[in-house]
């Protein structure tokens, strides 16, 4: 089968570099096209990251990007916000979609997203730009897959053929969205969430957080997180309705989120409530060690095998140790106890820049691919 040809927008950025390092050997994704600022426009990929690729032996230094198998190192970078360059490799076949991790304010995304889409040219994003677009789906494939049905309306109402927008949450949210929703499925209704996130600093970008504010240190705000950390849950929990996903109001969450000293794997501190029914120890476990979803059921690439690991040690998760479970792709749950104020008190770790963005973005365009919205290039 010949592979889907693919864009990266932000590519020379961390989850840029991150997409370009997964998709390096992808059974059905290439990268063809690559665009970012005028900064990087012009010069071959590998020159643009030269000194800041960020992505251990496998794909680090020139030699290597410029060998890997899909020789992204000699392609020429675009310029992101021009989006003729992006039409024109699509007509020769070298872009039939973009994921999008362009770091800009809010409404240039949204104005460039749109016109990527209007184009024709679906958009698989990592920006929250368009997170609350009522007729965007936010997806985290396990979880709220069938909201790919708002992506006919979402075209009918721009009067799209082929484009469409598709986002995926906070990377703050992804290490307990999955165990939340496991619990849910089962009927077990979750009333309250107190959640305190330690996030590692590879969340803020390259170069991200100046290094004398961050060694030996926490710092106790990250713009914009906490609002984000305690409202998307609720629209990736809604429903469709009337063209548009409509959030639930429930479960009420409370953040609190940290930057920590961590390269990668953002960490989650969680405390829930359940309504009248409450299960036992044992039975959370039950329900998380078995918890699969249609990502599994389609054995999509990306997918891991088992979206939810318990650790027993009293020691785990850790970052270091866990983050790369199952591709990186895994969430590690420790901790596992009954809560003093309200039920259940647990850990949870996910890698942020692989579930947390490319690698989930990816699934995303997996998912859709296989439910027909993707073409085939
Ligand atoms: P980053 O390292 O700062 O990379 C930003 C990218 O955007 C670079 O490719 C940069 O190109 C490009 N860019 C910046 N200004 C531009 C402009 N005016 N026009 C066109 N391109 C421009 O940021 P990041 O951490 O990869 O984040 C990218 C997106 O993913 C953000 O929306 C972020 O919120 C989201 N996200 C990040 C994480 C994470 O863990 N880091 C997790 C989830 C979601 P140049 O190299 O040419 O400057």
């Amino acid at each position: 089968m010949a592979k889907i040809p693919v864009g990266v927008l932000g590519a020379t950025g961390m989850v840029g570099q991150q997409y370009i390092a997964l998709l390096a050997d992808h059974p059905w994704f290439e990268v063809r096209y690559v665009a970012a600022s005028s900064r990087s426009a012009g010069k071959t990929y590998r020159e643009a990251v030269t000194g800041r690729w960020q992505h251990g032996e496998r794909l680090q230094g020139d030699d290597v990007i410029a060998g890997c198998a899909s020789g992204v190192g000699n392609l020429v970078v675009e310029n992101a916000n021009d989006i003729s360059a992006a039409l024109a490799a699509a007509k020769r076949g070298d872009c039939a979609f973009v994921f999008s991790a362009l770091e800009l304010g809010k409404d240039e995304i949204r104005t460039l997203e749109e016109a990527y889409g209007a184009a024709g040219i679906p958009v698989v994003s990592n920006n929250s730009a368009h997170r609350w677009t009522a007729d965007v789906p936010m997806l985290i494939a396990e979880v709220n897959p069938h909201h790919t049905d708002i992506i006919p309306l979402q075209r009918k109402a721009r009067g799209w053929n082929q484009g469409f927008i598709a986002v995926k949450p906070n990377c703050s949210i992804q290490s307990y969205m999955t165990p939340l929703f496991a619990l849910i499925r089962e009927g077990y209704d979750v009333r309250r969430i107190i959640v305190s996130t330690l996030q590692a600093v590879s969340g803020a970008g390259y170069p991200g957080v100046a290094s004398l504010d961050m060694i030996d240190n926490v710092l106790p705000y990250i713009g914009g997180e906490e609002e984000k950390t305690e409202q998307e849950p609720l629209k990736i929990l809604g429903d469709i309705r009337n063209g548009r996903i409509e959030s639930r109001s429930l479960p009420r969450i409370s953040a609190h989120c940290n930057r920590v000293p961590v390269t990668d794997g953002h960490t989650a501190c969680v405390s829930l409530e359940f309504g009248e029914k409450k299960p036992s120890i044992e039975e959370v476990k039950r329900i998380w060690l078995s918890f699969s979803a249609l990502p599994q059921e389609l054995d999509l690439p990306m997918a891991p095998r088992r979206p939810i690991i318990i650790r027993e040690e009293e020691n785990r998760p850790q970052p270091r140790k866990d983050r790369d479970a199952d591709k990186a792709m895994a969430v590690t749950i420790g901790r596992i106890r009954p809560c003093n104020v309200f039920d259940l008190r647990f850990t949870a770790l996910s890698h942020n820049t692989v579930r947390g963005a490319a690698g989930g973005g990816i699934l995303n365009a997996e998912l859709l691919r296989a439910k027909g919205y993707i073409p085939e290039g």
